[in-house]
């Protein structure tokens, strides 16, 4: 028999099955990189929910976001996010029904997860239409 009831490894899992099965491949089949700003993070996630996650960090700079799927031409700059191990897990950030993993250092990872989580709130305010 095959029970089906493995404990998950992360607190919560997304019900995504493309994003589960990004997360499940460690990133080592489906990495992109998310440039905005001065970050460049490798990224892992479904094409729907990693073109979302690009979409609202967009939101938080005055230029673009981009998604790109391969290394971008000037690299990684930095070289802790460069050489991360990347079998130690990574931080999740959840998009709706999906989650993208962020291949960063821990700065590096913090500064996206924030930037996505400002930009949440910038999209809350122009679709809430606000009570000011
Ligand atoms: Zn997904
Ligand atoms: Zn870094």
């Amino acid at each position: 028999m095959d029970p089906d009831d493995d404990p998950a490894p992360f607190e919560a899992e997304p019900q995504c099955p493309d994003c589960q099965a990004a997360l499940e491949s460690g990133g080592r089949q489906a990495i992109s990189f998310l440039l905005v700003d001065t970050l460049t993070v490798p990224v892992v996630g479904c094409d729907a929910h990693l073109e979302e996650f690009r979409a609202i960090c967009e939101l938080t700079t005055e230029d673009s976001a981009d998604l790109l799927g391969h290394l971008p031409a000037g690299g990684i700059q930095c070289p802790a996010c460069r050489n991360r191990d990347q079998s130690g897990g990574m931080p999740l950030v959840f998009v709706e029904a999906g989650a993208v993993g962020v291949l960063a250092c821990e700065t590096h990872a913090t500064d996206t997860i924030e930037c996505f989580k400002s930009g949440l709130q910038t999209r809350q305010q122009l679709g809430a239409n606000g009570p000011f």
